[in-house]
């Protein structure tokens, strides 16, 4: 049996018990929990991650995006004191991933391990923006046709007027 891949094979950093726990997708792909995280801020359908290898969709757990099953295979390969797992709460709309809570158990990774990582920031908030944008922008374009609209209408009902006094005069004429 061949050994699992111990790095994640969209970052190439190896797998680890906190922000790059192996996270199993349902098409049996694994990556690091960051670029889950990564890619699903800048995903516009949040409740689902497509799998950059064959493109497979998971639905993401309801508890949220770290409750996705972890790769026991990978976990298995790793040294006796990264066999906790760590408890981490991703908060998609602020971009970060934190450690919930330190356990006694492993204390030492406190030091060396940041207990908040940025990914990125989220695309829902850039669509907002943007959606905003564009409502301002045809608002605009409402003020600034309601005039012409108005001096449309007018000059129409002048040459109407025009039209009718000079078929007035004509059919008085004959
Ligand atoms: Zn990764
Ligand atoms: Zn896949």
């Amino acid at each position: 049996e061949n050994p699992p891949d111990l790095e994640c094979a969209i970052c190439f950093c190896q797998f680890n018990n906190v922000f790059n726990t192996p996270k199993v997708l349902q098409c049996k792909h694994t990556f690091c929990l960051e670029c889950l995280a990564r890619m699903n801020v800048k995903s516009t359908q949040p409740d689902t991650i497509q799998c950059p290898l064959c493109r497979a969709y998971t639905p993401l757990p309801n508890l949220g995006l770290p409750k996705l099953a972890n790769d026991s295979t990978v976990l298995s390969y790793f040294p006796a004191a990264m066999q906790h797992v760590y408890s981490i709460r991703f908060n998609r709309n602020k971009g970060k991933l934190q450690v919930k809570r330190v356990p006694s158990s492993a204390p030492a990774l406190t030091q060396t391990v940041s207990q908040t990582l940025d990914v990125g920031n989220p695309a829902g908030l850039e669509g907002h923006q943007g959606r905003d944008g564009g409502r301002e922008r045809s608002l605009l374009i409402t003020v600034l046709r309601t005039p012409l609209c108005k001096a449309f209408i007018m000059s129409l009902v002048a040459i109407l007027i025009v039209v009718l006094t000079i078929t007035i005069i004509l059919i008085k004429n004959k």
